[in-house]
């Protein structure tokens, strides 16, 4: 609701709403939303929350849908916000967090994503849509489009988790495995669209996934009573989640409930896919395509990122860091995050915590800070991954 119209992320330019829209055609860059706050703030207030639907549809005044019948729901967001004392102390941080998105429906904040791309499709009467996905942004497409009554087409790399193949499967998707990686899989998406009447739901390459993922940053100061933590540990693909984060942290603060500060923002890649990485070091704001990409962490096996530069401004904005971890590394925190709050976690959140030790050793993150990392899928989709099962 109040959406106002849409705007280039990188030049500017304004777009209609309530039409299709995929990237800005003056610069092919990302289009964000952009909403009518005076008037989303009549109804919405920090007061009004406390009776609202247990999903993140209770920001319905900071998101796109204009009838509330369009909303394609499964329950998603919405998630615990856990405090990690036996890892925190680990650490030497005893105010460490642990956002919990693996218990989102189809176990990935992937569905924070779809729900409303999959909604706004439905609203502007979309019948097919297509997605390439390194994995779990297939399952949640598969979902709420089979929940929606939509035809799903996906195109994911043949080496993607099994689990998420199958998901896809039973949920009744039409799904192709291709050679090479998420990029190529975008390209095919490209090619075929036009003619096959697809619409096209990359991330970022639509408006409204990332504001489905924004609500994490909602999430995050209702849940820490309105007072951002220090730190924000994310584990970056396309890097959605960072980016709808650091735009609802920007919105709450025109709401008058934040105010200027920013938690730190960090993003953490495989060195065997760090795009950001590099780019952040290199002082680029846009980063360069990261060759033979590879890593079990599929999640954050994206080469190259349309919104590189938004992921970039916002971590040099809020004096934050890109880091990269092995797989090892990433591999092993399974297991240790695992042993310690109970939390069976997707490689891509591992990642958090050997990233966490490098800026502690860096002297980046302090004692007395509070840092939230982002467990953001389920370990269980990524069996092939772990040794053992014979008991
Ligand atoms: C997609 C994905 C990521 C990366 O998310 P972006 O918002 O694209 O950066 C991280 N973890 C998991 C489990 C994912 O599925
Ligand atoms: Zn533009």
């Amino acid at each position: 609701m109040n959406v106002t119209h849409l705007e280039c992320a990188l030049c500017g330019t304004a777009y209609e709403a309530r039409r299709l829209h995929n990237l800005c055609t003056e610069c092919g860059r990302p289009l964000l939303v952009r909403y009518d706050l005076d008037t989303a703030a009549r109804t919405l207030t920090r007061e009004s929350l406390k009776g609202r639907r247990a999903d993140l549809w209770r920001y319905a005044e900071v998101l796109p849908v204009e009838r509330e019948e369009n909303i394609v729901s499964l329950g998603e967001g919405w998630t615990p916000l856990l405090r990690a004392e036996r890892l925190g102390a680990r650490l030497g941080l005893p105010n460490l967090y642990v956002k919990d998105e693996s218990q989102n429906p189809t176990q990935s904040f992937k569905a924070r994503g779809m729900t409303a791309a999959v909604s706004m499709a439905k609203e502007l009467g979309v019948k097919k849509l297509a997605v390439p996905s390194a994995g779990n942004a297939a399952g949640a497409l598969a979902a709420y489009a089979a929940r929606a009554g939509l035809e799903a087409h996906i195109f994911m790399p043949k080496d993607t988790p099994r689990a998420n193949v199958v998901e896809c499967e039973q949920t009744g998707a039409h799904v192709t495995l291709m050679e090479g990686l998420i990029t190529d899989c975008g390209a095919e998406v490209g090619r075929r669209k036009e003619a096959e009447g697809w619409f096209d739901v990359s991330t970022l390459k639509e408006p409204y996934r990332v504001e489905g993922k924004k609500t994490l940053g909602y999430e995050l100061a209702e849940q820490f009573e309105w007072e951002l933590p220090d730190v924000c540990v994310y584990p970056t693909g396309g890097g959605t989640g960072l980016v709808g984060m650091w735009k609802a942290f920007a919105e709450m603060e025109a709401l008058g409930w934040i105010g200027s500060k920013r938690p730190r923002m960090v993003s953490v890649q495989s060195e065997g896919c760090a795009p950001i990485v590099r780019a952040f070091e290199e002082g680029k704001r846009f980063a360069d395509e990261f060759e033979n990409a590879a890593t079990v962490a599929s999640g954050l096996r994206v080469p190259k990122a349309v919104g590189d530069f938004l992921i970039l401004d916002a971590l040099r904005a809020s004096n934050g860091a890109a880091v990269a971890v092995s797989d090892e590394e990433l591999l092993a925190a399974v297991g240790e995050i695992g042993a310690a709050e109970g939390l069976f976690v997707a490689p891509e959140g591992a990642a958090c915590l050997p990233a966490l030790r490098k800026l502690i050793e860096r002297g980046e993150v302090k004692r007395d800070e509070r840092v939230v990392l982002f467990n953001t899928g389920a370990g269980v989709k990524y069996l092939e991954s772990f040794g053992g099962g014979s008991g």
